[in-house]
């Protein structure tokens, strides 16, 4: 409460509903830390993948953007679901069904109107079902490494700030991992030494939307 815009939201059963004004900026917020950062996320993944991290991530926001007057004017579970699946049919690689399976399985668990305590649950769920299609958990070096902590952040009460700074610095931790999991892990212990391209994407989408609520 009290963060910018949340006036204007109408308050709807047990939680805060976004309206369509809100709904806009968030998606194109989102979509625009990404798409700002498409060489920081190709170089990342250059050093310990195959460098297409910020160009498939572009992709796959470019084509949100594309849409976005449709997708603010829809419900929340559709618009989450119309983010999910243009992120797997365009981002591709291995992060486009994981982030794909991340809003899909959000759009599933979250009402119109999420208090808390249910957004706590929604995105505890959807980080499971990325840790279920990843067959992968944190500390190997994945955008699991972001999205733990900074859902960590939120469950345990913290606000927008805190939240964004929690996944900015659980990227930052990401650096001195090995990889397990992903193409990094063919590198062994050639992924030391560098931020995964992920835990970055992770991080400045989770920066984003903080910033929209305030941080
Ligand atoms: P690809 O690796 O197929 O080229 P991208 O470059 O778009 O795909 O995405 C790479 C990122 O995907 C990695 O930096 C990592 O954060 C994430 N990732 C890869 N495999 C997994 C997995 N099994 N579980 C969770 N995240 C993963
Ligand atoms: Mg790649």
């Amino acid at each position: 409460m009290g963060s910018p815009g949340t006036s204007e939201a109408s308050l709807n059963g047990d939680g805060v509903s976004l309206d369509l004004e809100r709904k806009r900026r968030l998606v194109a917020a989102v979509a625009q830390s990404v798409i700002e950062r498409t060489e920081e996320l190709t170089a990342l993944d250059a050093a310990i993948g195959d460098g297409d991290h910020g160009a498939n991530m572009k992709r796959g926001f470019e084509a949100v953007l594309q849409d976005l007057e449709a997708l603010a004017a829809m419900s929340l579970t559709d618009l989450l679901k119309g983010v999910g699946t243009r992120l797997v049919m365009k981002v591709g690689g291995a992060s486009g069904p994981l982030y794909g399976t991340f809003f899909l399985a959000l759009a599933k668990e979250l009402p119109e109107a999420p208090s808390r305590p249910v957004a706590i649950s929604a995105l505890g769920a959807a980080i499971a079902a990325v840790k279920a299609r990843g067959k992968s958990d944190v500390g190997q070096k994945t955008m699991l490494d972001v999205l733990t902590p900074a859902f960590e952040a939120f469950a345990s009460g913290g606000g927008p700030a805190t939240v964004k700074e929690a996944a900015e610095a659980a990227a930052k931790r990401t650096i001195p991992m090995r990889a397990t999991r992903g193409r990094a892990s063919f590198l062994g212990e050639r992924s030391i030494g560098h931020m995964d391209p992920g835990a970055r994407s992770s991080s400045l989408m989770i920066g984003a939307i903080c910033d929209e609520f305030g941080a």
